[in-house]
């Protein structure tokens, strides 16, 4: 399964594992601060295991972790999480993806070229993000960075030739640039996309506080 379709509070867990993955793999943290510090259910814990991420002891206990425990002891206050190798490799991804989303959600919608460049993000994680919905990507005029359409411009006159194949959402066309044959509306180039975060993104870019569960 991607790490990318977990759940918010699922990415949290495995965010705050892989950043102490030292304690987290050695010693694990117990469940019930986990849950505290980020929001996860119980059953958010259990599908981190089933999954085979997390695993899971009493604290005490001199058995080794074991997935199960997670699930048949959830509810136990000594329950202990621990990292897996499996688990380190699915926070990998979630990290990347969190940094572009809470770069978006910092600054607010940017082009392509400064998100990847200020962030620190691949393309492979941009497409990814755009395919599970969590951003949406739209071309914008050259110009004036408004958005863009695939569209002729509507206020276009024969007149003045064969009209451009993009305009302002207006209908207007794209800001002039000067072109072979002196000005002509701007063409916008696969550099010319803005990146703004869905309402789907947003949630997994906020931070956590408990007056989320109240
Ligand atoms: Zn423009």
């Amino acid at each position: 399964m991607n790490p990318l379709k977990l759940s918010p509070p699922q990415w949290r867990v495995l965010r705050y594992l892989a950043i102490h993955s030292a304690s987290a793999t050695r010693v694990g943290f117990l469940a019930t601060k986990l849950r505290d510090l980020t929001g996860a259910s119980p059953e958010d814990l259990g599908g981190l295991a089933d999954l085979g991420h997390v695993t899971g002891r009493l604290h005490g206990s001199v058995e080794a972790p074991a997935r199960s425990i997670v699930i048949t002891a959830r509810a136990h206050p000594k329950l202990r999480i621990h990292l897996t190798q499996a688990g380190k490799n699915a926070a990998a991804p979630i990290e990347a993806a969190f940094r572009a989303l809470r770069h978006l959600r910092t600054h607010g919608p940017l082009p392509v070229a400064t998100l990847q460049d200020d962030a620190g993000v691949g393309d492979d994680t941009l497409t990814e993000l755009e395919a599970l919905g969590f951003i949406e990507i739209t071309p914008i005029c050259p110009e004036c960075h408004e958005p863009a359409q695939h569209d002729e411009p509507s206020s276009w006159t024969p007149a003045w030739g064969r009209p451009p194949s993009w305009s302002h959402l207006d209908g207007e066309p794209l800001c002039p640039v000067v072109g072979v044959n002196g000005y002509e509306p701007a063409t916008p180039t696969p550099k010319d996309r803005q990146i703004a975060l869905t309402s789907f993104g947003r949630r997994y870019a906020e931070p956590y506080t408990r007056q989320d569960q109240s």
